[in-house]
């Protein structure tokens, strides 16, 4: 197959470099574009960006030079991935779509539009089709949610599935680079926990109730569940881990919710999607599992661990969950969306190659 052309909006930033690692060797995609703000663009790549990842910049990569997040300079590419803050998302996205690009959002601005579908693949693959009813003019826009919201709604989904959720408590611990490379300096965060992240509870509220909806031809009817989050930024780098209680129809055993969510592969079984892991939930049984440092690269970093699966007496399950935020919660969420519009047939190339 011959890959399909990719640009990157917001390249420099953290998740834009995660998105360039998860890139480098897919047999599906080849990077074509990369774009930033004004600061960055005309330089190289090389000159242009702070890389933090452990993995080195790849060569080619670094001596590509950086254009302005403009329809115009990515001509040559198929689809666009965005990692832009929320602002410059609001208004970049809608002119890519309406120069007909497909844009796979990880930023946050559309994600909550009627007509945008908001997917984890395993949970909601056929929300996707959606984005044919988008009026955008040949462009549409498909979104991932927010990094705590993957994670909660891989656990969830199985059980939600099998026994109905009634409502739904859940306490985060959430990384450092969670909040991008412009996040808390070390004065801040070493030695400290903060308990407050701006607008994280309401997106992880309102995200699990479109998740966990069902389509209704090209918009959703979202699903309404009490929940009440708790959101804490932590000194870890990657990872974010999220104490959950939660009310079941029919109060299943631990041992039932287990078998449950071992069970579960998702929506994309068969689907063959070369990021998708084997088992979109792993569960552990020792009582101090998952933890940030030894689990959050389960599945390459696009598993969900969870582990304490016991008895609660508010609620009557509690359990622990960790995923890999800048991989599940963004870059590798966002690329398995692109992985599942081109294995569905919904992903045209601009220039009808
Ligand atoms: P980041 O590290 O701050 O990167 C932001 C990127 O946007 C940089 O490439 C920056 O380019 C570019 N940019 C800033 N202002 C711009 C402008 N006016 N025009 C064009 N480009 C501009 O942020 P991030 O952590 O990668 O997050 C990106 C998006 O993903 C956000 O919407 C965030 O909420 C979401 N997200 C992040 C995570 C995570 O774990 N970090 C998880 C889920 C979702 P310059 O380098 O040129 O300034």
């Amino acid at each position: 197959m011959q890959r399909y052309r990719v640009g990157i909006l917001g390249a420099t930033g953290l998740v834009g470099q995660r998105l360039i690692e998860g890139l480098s060797n897919h047999d599906w995609f080849e990077i074509a574009g990369l774009a930033a703000s004004e600061r960055s663009a005309g330089k190289t790549y090389g000159e242009a960006c702070g890389w933090v990842l452990g993995s080195a910049m790849p060569d080619p990569v670094s001596r590509m030079t950086v254009t302005r997040c403009d329809p115009a300079a990515l001509d040559g590419c198929d689809l666009v991935f965005s990692a832009l803050d929320r602002p410059v998302a609001a208004e970049v996205e809608p002119e890519f779509a309406r120069a007909g690009f497909a844009v796979v959002s990880n930023a946050s601005a559309f994600r909550q539009a009627p007509d945008v579908p908001l997917v984890v693949p395993e949970v909601n693959a056929d929300h996707l089709a959606m984005v044919e009813h988008q009026g955008h003019g040949g462009g549409f826009i498909v979104t991932n949610p927010n990094c705590s919201a993957t994670g909660l709604v891989l656990a969830l989904a199985p059980l939600h599935r099998a026994f109905g959720i009634r409502r739904l408590f859940v306490s985060t611990m959430q990384a450092v680079s969670g909040a991008g490379t412009a996040g808390p300096s070390a004065l801040q965060m070493v030695d400290n926990v903060i308990p407050f992240i701006p607008g994280e509870e309401e997106k992880l509220e309102e995200e699990l109730s479109k998740l966990l909806g069902d389509r209704d031809g090209g918009t959703v009817r979202k699903i309404s569940i009490p929940v009440s989050a708790h959101c804490h930024r932590v000194p870890t780098i990657d990872g974010h881990l999220e104490a959950v209680s939660v009310e079941l129809e029919g109060n299943p055993s631990p041992e039932d919710a287990i078998e449950s969510l071992r069970a579960w592969r998702g929506q994309i079984e068969g689907d063959g999607l070369p990021s998708a892991p084997a088992q979109p939930v792993e569960v552990r049984m020792e009582p101090d599992r998952p933890q940030p440092r030894l689990d959050r690269d389960a599945g390459k970093g696009m598993s969900a661990v969870v582990g304490r699966v016991r008895p609660c007496p508010l609620l009557g399950l509690k359990f622990v969950v960790l995923s890999h935020n800048a991989v599940r919660g963004a870059a590798g969420g966002t690329l398995l969306n692109a992985e599942l519009l081109a294995a569905r047939g919904l992903l045209p190339r601009r220039d009808g190659r």
